[in-house]
This record gives structure tokens, C-alpha cells and sequence, in this order.
């Protein structure tokens, strides 16, 4: 070591030493700033490396011959030429591929080059000092010898790593640090190779022919290390300007990127390297530090090779992973991306979450009933085809269902309440299924179930009792409470019917059947129901045209005051002759057009044939005509009187309506109302049938009926049953005690008559008087003015009345 620095010392020009390592500076900084360009470019790279082993090569070698005028100036030699070239190549060369080790990603590259060059720049050294002639017998230390290898090796390793870790971490990209331990390494190899040189004899003058002058290498030397420094100068500055363009690229593409509503993110393999804001707001991450720095985290089923790159193909669809671990349906595109000298993928993803929901939404909307949410007509149709497809033997029951009452409680309180009553009842059903079944609604008040397997059919049976209890307790409603109840209709696959479109159908008739007997219950299909039902349907059609084929007509049927016998009033009667299967009773068709929604019509053709004729008689008596409850609409029953009382001319005061129990059972106000309504134009109400339905005397609190009829059962019965007559003796009873007369109806026999004139009964009616006929029977009745009324009624009928 000391002799390294005494030769330093003593045997050298210091300020040319110094030139020497300025030399040595400007070099590695060079070469250095080459290497970096060859790093960045792909396509170059090999033209720089060999400029980066030119450039070093040449300023290693300018270095050792700089330092070597500095050595005993006053010792003048000359320089080998074919020594001198091949110390410069093997300098230029070895350097060469250094670099190229340099740039490779392997750990012990950097070593390898660092050798690499080490040796270089050795034997660029020991081969120089061996065209050196006119130092006389020149020996070398061995110990030092190795130590300048060693020196060069390692300090070369060194500022290689050195280099190599400032570019990793994106410090500074100028590289001075790693220049300056270059120039170590270089300049200790030939100082320590200096300090090793042991001459013999004293130099003396020496001729070699192919020796070159000492001044001819001083002015290349010069002009190479002015050539270094230029083209050093000119990378620095080149260099400069080239990081301020790419980071001002840098920064524009980056705005660009951001701005973009498209999550993009770029790649490299499996590794992110960078990634837009719209991306980080995808997976979640406010900052891109926090995001994972794999993609395969965020997309985990992402199949790069997968995805399309060709601008006319389909993006993949895969879910993403964000922050919060929730998953999210996104769309993928790749393109292959140039980036820093690196082949990379930029990844466009899109959240397709709102597009995913929408296209639900609307697959629920096609699928789903949009005021209960139930699965619609389309879903059942396809659930029963599925069940029955995959039955395997076991049986599927249909269940059809149908609201009682429902068609009222619309009419009554408007389509709100019916909507509110329906998601009620939607809810019921679905709490009173299991959940292996299937609720649906079809459409209006039809509901539907499919149920598989179970022991058939009394598993229906158990769940239609469960619907059907569920269904018939009260509905408090926000307005209003009311009151429905249902019929169930069931068909099992595969006894019933074995396609799932008869399987609807036999449910359906099932339901038929139900509902005809009066609802609230549940029937299972039977074959027989088949042709009921045809019969049913076809009586349907063949009540629509009664009227206008002129089927229907209106019988009259007297009602008599019980003291005097005199015909007070006549009940009009609706009758309907068929052509082939004759009378038909009201007790069938009535309810028929009740249900098939006909009896708005019907009523109203009775309520004008009858208006008409009682408008034409000369005697001034009262007419009756009976209301069904689904008349009574808002709006339009009152109307409908009032219009037919004007067309006809009949007084007000000469018709009496007739309604029944039922009418006050569910709809009270809106039915209290048009019974106000009623009573405003001067027409009475009776109340008919009394003691049938759910007879309450609180009606009696609730409105002002003017008379009461009790119904034709109690009559019957009275003889016989003391209930029955106790049951008529309150009713007249009640009658008395509000001023309101009560008429008995069905007053077949002698007996009846007394009994109820005993009782104080004030008008009757009946077979004993009159049976219901035409009016023509009782034109003597309604005409003539001066006539008993009693005489009028019909010889057959002549009513005990007028002669007790
Ligand atoms: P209702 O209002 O109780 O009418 C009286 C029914 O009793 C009539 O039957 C009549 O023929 C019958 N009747 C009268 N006297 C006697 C008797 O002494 N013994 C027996 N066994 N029966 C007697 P009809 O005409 O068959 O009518 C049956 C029901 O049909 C009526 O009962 C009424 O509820 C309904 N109806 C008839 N016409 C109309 C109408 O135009 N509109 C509405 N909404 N219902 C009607
Ligand atoms: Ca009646
Ligand atoms: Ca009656």
C-alpha cells in the first residue's frame, strides 16, 4: 500500500495525474450514460453497447497513458504499436461485453461484468506497459499485480451495483456515483500496477521501428479525450432533455389515462405497474400504493391469455376483488403496450355492475308480477314444465286459486284497496307455503302454486287448508279493513293429467267446481268436472245473448196487506226461458252472471222492463225489484236508477229496492252511501231474505231500511219449529218497535196466514196469493181502478187474505 502511494507520490506529476483521473471521470460517466440508453432502447441496444465498449475502452486506455506522462516525467519512452492496439481492443472489447453482463437481470451479472471489466482493464494495463520502451528491464511485483486485479474487479462490481440499484429504485438517472467508484477501479488497477514496476537497468535511448512518437500519441490522446468529453456533455444534455419530454409524456398520458372513464391498468405478466384512477376506484383503493401488485389478486379469474386483443373481439367478462373483498363483474380488454423498453399489457376494465343490475331488473321485470313480486304466468308455465320433466315419478300438484270476493272490494273501494289487498294476500300465500313450492300470480285475483313431491294429493289439501284459513281472516288495509276469502282448485301429475297445460286446465275446472259451491273451499279435479264445467261455460255464452235474443223476461209477483188483502205492490221477477233446455231458475243464473261479471247488465234490464210497466199502469202501485250486492258501484248504481226513472217517468216514490244481508258484510260505508244515495231520490229500501245471511240487527242501527222481508224458510218452518216463529215474532217485534212494516214471504198455506196475522205481521207474500207470472196476468190488478184488488188476483191463487 505504501509503495502504491510513494509511486503516486514521488514518481508522478500530480497535476497530470489529475488530468488523468478527470480523464477517467468524464469516461465512466460516459460510458455509464450510454449503458443507461442501451438499457432503455430495445431495438438498439446493441449499437449502444458497442459505443459504451468503444467509449470505455478508449478512456481506460486514455486514462493509463495520461498517467503514464505523468510517471518520471523526465523519462522519455516510445509506444509499441501493435502492443498499444491490442491493450486498446482488448480494453474495448472486454468492456464491451461487460455491459452487455450488466444489463442482464440475473444476480451474479453484476460480479460477471465487474470481472469482466476488471480483467479488462488489466490487461489493457500490463499489455500497455509491455509496448512501453525506454524503461529499461521492467520486472513487476506479483503480490501487487494481483492486488491491482483484485482492486479492478471488485471496485468494478461495485459501481455496477452501485448503478444498478440507484436505476431500480428510479433515483437520479445521472450516474455520477457509479462513475466515480469506476474511476477507482480504473485508476487503481494502473496506480497499484504502477507501484508494482521494479526497473533494472537505467533507461536509455531505445529505436523501435514501429514505435509511435510520443507527441503524434500526445495529440491523439487529446483529441480522444476531447471527443469523450464532448459526447459526454452532449448525453448529459440529450439525456436532460430526454427525461423532461418523457416525464412531460409521462405526466400528459397520465392525464389522459385519469380522465378516462375506463378502469386501465398496465402490466407486466402478472405484476402492475401502473393503473388509472378510474381502475383504483374499481377495486376500491383511493391511493395506488395501497393497491395489491398483482392483478391476479384483483381479477382472480382472469385468464390472460384469454383475453381478446383484436379490436373487433367480445371482452371477457370476470368478477373483481376490491378493497372491501366484495366481488364485482367487470369487462376486460387487452392491448400489447411499448413501455420503457419493455414489452407490457395495458388492461382496459369496465364495472359492468349497472349494466349486470339493469339486465337483472329487467329479467325481473319479465319474470316477476310488478305489484306483488310474484313470479308471473311465464315462470310457473316454465317451473311446472321443469317439475313435471324432471318428476321421476313423483308426483306435482297445481294449485289454483281464486279470491272470493275480490271483484267487490274493487268495485267498492277503488283499485288502490284491491292492489294493497293483493300484496297482502301475495304475502299470505308465501308465509303459507313451504318453501318447496312456488307462488305465482297469473293475473287479477288467480294465483297459482306447484308443489312436487309429498304424499299426493293430501299434501295439496293440507297447504289449501293453510292458504284458505290464512286468506279468510280479516285484512287490515291502511283505509280500510276488509274481508276476503278463496277457493282452491287442485290436479296431481300424473293421475289428473299428464302435460302440464291439461294439468292447469283440470286445476282450473277443480277451482270451477269450488267456487260453485260457494267458495272458501277446496275441491280436487274429478273426470265428471269436465263436462260440467263445458256446460257451465256454454250456459255463460248463452247468457250474454239472452236478452238480445229476447230469452229473458219479467214476471211480477204480488204482495198483499195482510188486514185488508188489498195488492199493495208487485215484486218483479227475472226469468229466462232457453230454447232447448227450457225455464232455467234464477238461483242458477243469477249467480252464473254474478260471477261472470253479467249482472250489471241484467240488473239494469230488469230495473228498465219493470220501471216501464209499473209506469204504465193506472193503479199507482208500488213496485219491488231486487239488487245484487255487485251493483252496488259507486258512481254508477245511483246514476243508473236515476237515468232509468227518468226515461221511464215512474215516481220514486213508487219503487222499493231490495237488498240483501250480504251487501252490508263487507263494503259498509260505500254501500251505506249509495243506499243514502237511493233514499235522496225518494225511493224505499226493504231488506230482503232477512235471517239467511249473517243477519244482524246492528244493519237496523247502521241505516233506516224501510221495511223488512223475512225470508221464505222461517215462513215455512214457523208451524212446525218454535224457533222459527220466535225468530219471525222479534223480527215483527223489531219491525213495530222502528215503524218499519215487515212483509213474510213464501205464504204457502192457510196456517202460515193466521200464524203471522197473530203475530201482527203486516204485508205478505206468496204461492197462497199469487204465483209470480206475466203482468198481462194481472192487468184486472194494475187497471182497473174501481175494482177490489182482491177480486184481480187470479182465481187459481185467490189469496185467503181478502176475505178474512
Ligand atoms: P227472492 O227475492 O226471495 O224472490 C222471491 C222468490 O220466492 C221467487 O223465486 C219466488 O218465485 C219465490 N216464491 C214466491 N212465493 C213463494 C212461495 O209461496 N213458495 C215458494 N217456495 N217460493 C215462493 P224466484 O223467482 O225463483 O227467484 C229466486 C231468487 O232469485 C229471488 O229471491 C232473488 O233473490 C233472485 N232474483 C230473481 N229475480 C231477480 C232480479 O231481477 N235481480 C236479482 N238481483 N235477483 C233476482
Ligand atoms: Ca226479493
Ligand atoms: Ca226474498
Amino acid at each position: 500500500m505504501l509503495r502504491v502511494f510513494a509511486c503516486v507520490a514521488y514518481d508522478h506529476d500530480l497535476r497530470i495525474v489529475a488530468i488523468a483521473g478527470l480523464i477517467c471521470l468524464l469516461a465512466a460517466f460516459t460510458s455509464f450514460s450510454i449503458v443507461e440508453q442501451a438499457r432503455r432502447s430495445t431495438n438498439r441496444r446493441a449499437a449502444w453497447l458497442v459505443t459504451a465498449g468503444f467509449v470505455s475502452g478508449t478512456g481506460i486506455w486514455a486514462t493509463h497513458f495520461v498517467a503514464m506522462l505523468a510517471y518520471r516525467p523526465h523519462m522519455t519512452g516510445a509506444y509499441a504499436l501493435w502492443p498499444t492496439v491490442l491493450s486498446i481492443a482488448a480494453a474495448m472489447l472486454l468492456s464491451g461485453a461487460a455491459w452487455w453482463l450488466s444489463l442482464r437481470a440475473e444476480r451474479w451479472a453484476a460480479a460477471a461484468a465487474g470481472a469482466v471489466i476488471g480483467a479488462g482493464i488489466a490487461i489493457m494495463h500490463y499489455v500497455g506497459m509491455s509496448a512501453v520502451s525506454g524503461m529499461g528491464d521492467v520486472f513487476h511485483d506479483t503480490d501487487l499485480v494481483v492486488a491491482s486485479v483484485a482492486i479492478g474487479m471488485i471496485l468494478s462490481t461495485f459501481a455496477i451495483l452501485v448503478r444498478r440499484i440507484r436505476v431500480l429504485r428510479e433515483a437520479q438517472r445521472l450516474p455520477w456515483p457509479a462513475s466515480v467508484v469506476f474511476t477507482l477501479a480504473i485508476c487503481g488497477v494502473h496506480f497499484t500496477g504502477m507501484g508494482a514496476v521494479r526497473m533494472v537497468h537505467a533507461p536509455g535511448p531505445v529505436v523501435v521501428e514501429t514505435a509511435i512518437s510520443i507527441q503524434t500519441l500526445t495529440a491523439a490522446v487529446s483529441v480522444v479525450a476531447i471527443i469523450i468529453l464532448a459526447t459526454s456533455l452532449a448525453i448529459v444534455f440529450f439525456d436532460r432533455k430526454l427525461d423532461r419530454r418523457d416525464a412531460e409524456e409521462e405526466e400528459r398520458l397520465r392525464t389522459f389515462a385519469d380522465a378516462a372513464v375506463e378502469g386501465l391498468v398496465v402490466i407486466d405478466e402478472d405484476c402492475i405497474v401502473d393503473a388509472n384512477h378510474s381502475f383504483l376506484h374499481i377495486a376500491g383503493y383511493d391511493a395506488p400504493d395501497r393497491c395489491p401488485k398483482n392483478i391476479s389478486r384483483l381479477l382472480p379469474d382472469l385468464d390472460l391469455a384469454k383475453v381478446p386483443v383484436a379490436h373487433d373481439q367480445a371482452p371477457v367478462e370476470c368478477r373483481l376483488v376490491d378493497a372491501d373483498g366484495t366481488e364485482c363483474p367487470v369487462e376486460v380488454l387487452a392491448r400489447p403496450l411499448e413501455w420503457r423498453g419493455s414489452s407490457l399489457r395495458i388492461l382496459a376494465v369496465r364495472d359492468i355492475r349497472e349494466r349486470k343490475e339493469a339486465a337483472a331488473r329487467i329479467a325481473h321485470l319479465a319474470y316477476h308480477d310488478s305489484l306483488t313480486g310474484l313470479p308471473n304466468r311465464a315462470v310457473f308455465a316454465e317451473h311446472l314444465a321443469n317439475m313435471i320433466e324432471q318428476a321421476n315419478g313423483e308426483p306435482v300438484a297445481v294449485l289454483c286459486l281464486d279470491l272470493d270476493g275480490f271483484k267487490a272490494v274493487n268495485d267498492v273501494y277503488g283499485h288502490p284497496v284491491g292492489d294493497e289487498l293483493l300484496i297482502e294476500v301475495s304475502q299470505r300465500l308465501r308465509a303459507a307455503v313451504g318453501p318447496d313450492s312456488l307462488v305465482s300470480r297469473l293475473g287479477g285475483d288467480e294465483f297459482a302454486i306447484v308443489q312436487r313431491g309429498g304424499d299426493q294429493p293430501n299434501y295439496a289439501g293440507q297447504v289449501s287448508g293453510r292458504v284458505i284459513a290464512a286468506l279468510s281472516e280479516q285484512f287490515p288495509l291502511e283505509q280500510q279493513t276488509v274481508r276476503v276469502s278463496c277457493s282452491v282448485g287442485v290436479a296431481v301429475y300424473p293421475d289428473d293429467a299428464e302435460t302440464p297445460i291439461d294439468l292447469v286446465k283440470n286445476a282450473d275446472m277443480a277451482l270451477y267446481r269450488a267456487k260453485a259451491e260457494g267458495g272458501r273451499t277446496c275441491r280436487f279435479y274429478e273426470p265428471a268436472m269436465d263436462e260440467a264445467l263445458r256446460q257451465r261455460r256454454l250456459m255463460e255464452t248463452e247468457l250474454r245473448l239472452a236478452i238480445e235474443r229476447g230469452q229473458m223476461a219479467v214476471h211480477y209477483q204480488p204482495l198483499a196487506d195482510l188486514e185488508t188483502g188489498a195488492i199493495l205492490s208487485f215484486e218483479a221477477l227475472l226469468r229466462w226461458t232457453h230454447p232447448t233446455l227450457g225455464p232455467i231458475a234464477p238461483e242458477v243464473f243469477i249467480p252464473l252472471a254474478e260471477e261472470c261479471g253479467y249482472i250489471g247488465t241484467l240488473g239494469e234490464w230488469v230495473l228498465g222492463r219493470a220501471c216501464a210497466d209499473a209506469a204504465r199502469w193506472q193503479r199507482p202501485l208500488r213496485l219491488s225489484v231486487n239488487l245484487s250486492p255487485l251493483q252496488f258501484m259507486p258512481d254508477r248504481l245511483i246514476a243508473t236508477v236515476k237515468r232509468i226513472l227518468d226515461e221511464t217517468g215512474l215516481d220514486p216514490k213508487r219503487l222499493d229496492l231490495e237488498v240483501t244481508e250480504g251487501l252490508l258484510l263487507q263494503d259498509v260505508d260505500s254501500a251505506l252511501e249509495i243506499l243514502r244515495g237511493l233514499k235522496a231520490l225518494g225511493i224505499q229500501i226493504a231488506m230482503d231474505d232477512f235471517g239467511t245471511g249473517y243477519a244482524s240487527l246492528s244493519y237496523f242501527r247502521m241505516f233506516p231500511f224501510d221495511k223488512v222481508k223475512i225470508d221464505r224458510s222461517f215462513v215455512q218452518d214457523m208451524i212446525e219449529n218454535p224457533q222459527a216463529l220466535a225468530i219471525i215474532r222479534s223480527v215483527i217485534g223489531l219491525g213495530h218497535g222502528l215503524g218499519m212494516p215487515v212483509i213474510a214471504e213464501g205464504v204457502e198455506t192457510n196456517a202460515q196466514l193466521n200464524a203471522l196475522r197473530a203475530e201482527g205481521c203486516s204485508q205478505i207474500q206468496g204461492y197462497l196469493i199469487s204465483r209470480p207470472g206475466p203482468i198481462e196476468h194481472f192487468d184486472r190488478v194494475v187497471i182497473d181502478r174501481s175494482a177490489e184488488a182482491s177480486a184481480s188476483v187470479p182465481k187459481k191463487r185467490r189469496p185467503r187474505a181478502k176475505r178474512a
